[in-house]
């Protein structure tokens, strides 16, 4: 299947009118053939409009018909796997086996969500009937749904081109929820995004659904997304990506006339405390396991393990030796792109420079013209650590600090001048509970996720899964992007008083004719009601 380099508007594969790039292979700086062309500010604008009016009917149509279209995706996703295998490889470096995953998990959001609507009580439908009689004042019947916000504008990620891209998380909740998407496409697999894009066009066609449900939008500067942001016809954005790019835009998003909920998932260094007791038992099993985890994606996981957190002792000593012997066969490996890996070298380098740290090993040697990240396990003290604040920031990539405290104590001290982050771990055994129960306290204000005996990782598609956190692991805590609630990003509360039945949304109605479970009176019930409204 070849690749146009186009952008796509209301259904139209069309040329953009900005500056034009190429995709280019971060192993070997080759660029693509294929020309992408960014959007210029009318394109943005038309764009957007397209999406404002499609946004009239697509809000109305029903959860079985937004369910079909999301599963249509998923097929028309399948249809085209070794041309989106064929790109993402190319484009990311990231292997094969990973970009098949990452595609099944992508099908995987799509059908979830489909499921969800399925079901239909996602918008926890609230009902408390009038009281005519009641004193001193008749007490009105009021009932309470979500309706979608609007047109949502979804930034790529660069390092999940499929799951967190341009039919991922963001855009599947935000369809699930009856929003139209504008997708600003990530520069670092532009292939990747046209080929995604085009089933999302053929499963609105499949579907018989306005086009303007759907656009994508190239550049590989800051002028669309910029305009995408500011533009009066969006109403959300959704963000994957730095701090200080998801800060720029989350600025711009609260700044507007307008000010409009920015959803950004930013940096993370997800802290992993190893207790005396479980570092006692498994410190070389700890070494063995955190190294698979920090190699995963070449460190380039929004949850990867940044930090390790220990008591000074015989136990952290035998870490420290096995990851020491460990670490040096370690294969360099080459990261998403030659711009990701030049600001990994910066910091690992300014790092290694830095008097209170020091290397407990390196990896293989990486090949800069590969754009190759060595994987760097430094140590510090906990006392400097305290001290200068700034270790705390997010490395990304298969980089990690071993912070090394003088007791328990000082394990909670470093636990307490933490900021937000999406994952804490802890290995803690039976003996190590009193501890633990110190430290949840303390992680409960700070994380989005705390697991125990493992890492961060893995991101289950589950319904109690919670992807987010205190800024700046997110810009949004009381939201995740990762689990069926990522749809309530993308819907608000809307309340009817003494509406005629017929004319309140399906969910709402009193003869409840999809039997759903609905909140009555404060009681859970999915039977129909009795009420004097129609
Ligand atoms: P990024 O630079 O934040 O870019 C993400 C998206 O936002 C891209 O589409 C980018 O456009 C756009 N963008 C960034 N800043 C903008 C601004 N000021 N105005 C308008 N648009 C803006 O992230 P990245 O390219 O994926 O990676 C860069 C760094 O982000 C990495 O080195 C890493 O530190 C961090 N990162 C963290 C995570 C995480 O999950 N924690 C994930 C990915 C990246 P362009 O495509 O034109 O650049």
């Amino acid at each position: 299947m070849s690749i146009s380099g186009k952008i796509l508007i209301k259904g139209e594969w069309l040329l953009g009118a900005g500056a034009s790039f190429n995709a280019v292979n971060p192993c070997s700086a080759a660029k693509s053939t294929a020309v992408f062309r960014s959007a210029d500010s009318d394109q943005v604008a038309l764009a957007a409009i397209e999406a404002a009016k499609a946004f009239q009917s697509y809000s109305q149509l029903s959860d079985q018909k937004k369910a079909n279209f999301l599963r249509t995706i998923g097929v028309e996703l399948e249809k085209i796997r070794s041309q989106i295998v064929e790109w993402a490889t190319w484009e990311t470096a990231l292997p094969e086996m990973r970009i098949n995953g990452e595609l099944g998990r992508t099908i995987g959001q799509l059908n979830m969500f489909a499921q969800l609507l399925d079901k239909g009580d996602w918008k926890r439908p609230v009902i408390d009937l009038a009281q005519p009689d009641r004193q001193p004042l008749p007490k009105p019947d009021i009932r309470l749904t979500q309706v979608p916000l609007g047109p949502v504008v979804v930034f790529a990620a660069s390092n999940f081109p499929l799951a967190f891209s341009v039919a991922g998380g963001d855009t599947a909740s935000a369809l699930a929820a009856g929003c139209p998407v504008i997708v600003k496409a990530h520069s670092a697999h532009p292939g990747t995004s046209e080929l995604v894009a085009g089933a999302i066009l053929a499963a609105l066609n499949e579907c018989a659904l306005p086009t303007g449900i759907f656009a994508m939008l190239h550049d590989d500067g800051r002028t669309v997304g910029t305009a995408l942001v500011t533009d009066p016809s969006i109403k959300a954005v959704g963000f994957t990506g730095s701090i200080s790019g998801g800060r720029a835009l989350y600025n711009l998003a609260v700044s507007r006339a307008e000010p409009i909920p920015f959803y950004g998932e930013l940096g993370s260094t997800n802290p992993v405390f190893l207790l005396p007791q479980a570092l006692e038992q498994q410190a070389e099993q700890i070494a063995a396991s955190f190294i698979a985890a920090l190699m995963m994606g070449v460190g380039q996981f929004c949850t990867s393990p940044g930090i390790l957190i220990a008591v000074k002792g015989q136990a952290l000593d035998r870490l420290l030796s096995s990851l020491a012997e460990k670490t040096p066969t370690l294969p360099a490996a080459t990261m998403l792109t030659a711009g990701i890996c030049h600001s990994y070298q910066q910091l690992c380098e300014q790092r290694k420079a830095m008097p209170s740290l020091t290397v407990i090993a390196c990896g293989e040697s990486a090949n800069a013209d590969q754009s190759q990240a060595q994987v760097a396990l430094l140590r510090v003290d906990a006392k400097d650590y305290l001290q200068q604040g700034k270790l705390e920031e997010e490395v990304f990539g298969p980089a990690t600090l071993v912070v090394c405290c003088e007791d328990s104590a000082q394990l909670l001290a470093v636990a307490e001048s933490l900021g937000g982050h999406l994952t804490a771990a802890l290995f803690a055994d039976t003996e190590d509970r009193e501890l633990a129960a110190q430290l949840l306290p303390i992680l409960q204000q700070r994380i989005g996720r705390i697991l125990f005996d493992g890492y961060g990782t893995g991101v289950e598609l589950s319904s109690a899964m919670s992807h987010g956190g205190p800024y700046p692991s997110s810009t949004a805590s009381q939201s995740t992007s990762v689990g069926t609630r990522a749809i309530e990003r993308f819907t608000r509360a809307l309340c009817y008083q003494n509406t005629p039945d017929a004319l309140l949304p399906i969910e709402l109605q009193n003869a409840n004719p999809n039997a759903i479970m609905r909140l009555v009176n404060d009681r859970w019930s999915s039977a129909a009601i009795n009420s004097t409204t129609d």
